[in-house]
């Protein structure tokens, strides 16, 4: 990794160069809130924005997307092609980042998955630096920070974005589209003091030590019944959520019954009909859905990868009506009483 300096002001500069090359994505304001979009115009990029109602897996993992057509007569498959837009996905914050490491540990193991490693491989990441808002707790989980996953990370410093550049593509971009001088101790200086305030700046005080142990000890405790009642089965949580990557397959015919396509969905294991199955249910009732995607979150893929499934970019928080969230959840299993 090397470092440059680039001028705030050579931001529109940067866009207007990387759109030659690729799509463009960054967030945008959609009414008061932000989402993740492509670009028509530098000046529609927010780089104070807060967070995205939805994350950056969208654009690895559509919420619905067609996996092949397929032919009925004989059964094969006429078209599996794979959508691969050269794109950049431009001003990720550090949990967001964080996320698609975590997710390519699911898409991108022994078996990966096509359509996921298509995207990932033609998708350049800016990662650009934030301050927590009260519903952030990725200091937790240690994903306020990242080191790897992008291919140029923006530091803001006063006027100037101290640029982490990881890889080859990130650098031939900065060199061919800004200035990027080269560091000084003062410009490193003042990296390390934004990033001592950025620390100081969290107001969540989730306690995560032992939690695998808690979680152990806590499988029948009454909790889960409590927050069970909460929950609206609505599955909002995943489908914020940057690491929620179940999905569903079905297939669709077309009118005249000679073809058909295979979709992929999104689904969430918080949906009663997600554990129905030919003999029944194996999460009839919601308690064992809350506790199922705290296990799985923060035990079961833990065992598996030495990482929570959570980035604590505070999505749920700010989704969910019945106020079920991780803090909430781990401060529950600490005490043992749903805090009111
Ligand atoms: S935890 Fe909240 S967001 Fe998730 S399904 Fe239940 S009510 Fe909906
Ligand atoms: S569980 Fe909530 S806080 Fe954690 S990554 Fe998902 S949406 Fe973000």
């Amino acid at each position: 990794m090397f470092f440059r300096v680039i001028p705030k002001r050579e931001i529109p500069d940067l866009v207007r160069g990387l759109a030659h090359e690729f799509e463009v994505v960054g967030p945008v304001a959609k009414g008061e809130s932000f989402v993740f979009a492509p670009l028509t115009d530098p000046s529609e990029l927010r780089l104070d924005y807060d967070t995205t109602l939805l994350p950056a897996k969208q654009w690895f993992f559509p919420a619905s997307e067609t996996l092949m057509r397929f032919r009925v007569a004989d059964n094969a498959v006429v078209d599996d092609s794979v959508d691969v837009t050269p794109r950049v996905l431009f001003g990720l914050h550090p949990c967001d980042v964080n996320s698609l490491l975590l997710m390519d540990n699911v898409f991108l193991g022994d078996d990966p998955d096509p359509y996921y490693k298509a995207r990932r491989d033609n998708t350049l990441i800016v990662g650009l630096s934030c301050m927590p808002t009260d519903t952030c707790f990725c200091d937790a989980w240690g994903t306020d920070e990242t080191h790897w996953g992008f291919d140029i990370f923006l530091s803001e410093i006063g006027d100037d974005y101290y640029a982490s550049i990881r890889s080859v593509k990130g650098a031939e971009v900065v060199d061919r589209y800004v200035t990027g001088r080269e560091v000084t101790e003062e410009d490193t200086a003042a990296f390390q003091a934004r990033t001592a305030s950025f620390k100081a700046a969290f107001a969540s005080d989730i306690d995560t030590s032992q939690l695998p142990v808690l979680l152990d000890a806590k499988y029948d405790s009454g909790i889960w019944a409590e927050l069970g009642d909460l929950c609206l089965s609505c599955g909002a949580c995943s489908m914020v959520c940057p690491t929620c990557h179940c999905f569903d397959v079905h297939d669709e015919l077309e009118a005249d019954q000679t073809h058909g396509t295979r979709v992929r969905t999104w689904d969430s294991c918080m949906f009663r009909d997600f554990a129905e199955v030919a003999h029944g249910n194996f999460r009839e009732v919601r308690a064992a859905r809350v506790r199922y995607r705290y296990y799985h979150k923060q035990w079961g893929y833990l065992s598996r990868f030495e990482r929570v499934l959570c980035v604590g970019c505070g999505r749920c928080t700010r989704a969910c009506k019945a106020h079920i969230d991780p803090p909430r959840v781990v401060r529950a299993l600490q005490t043992g009483v749903v805090d009111r």
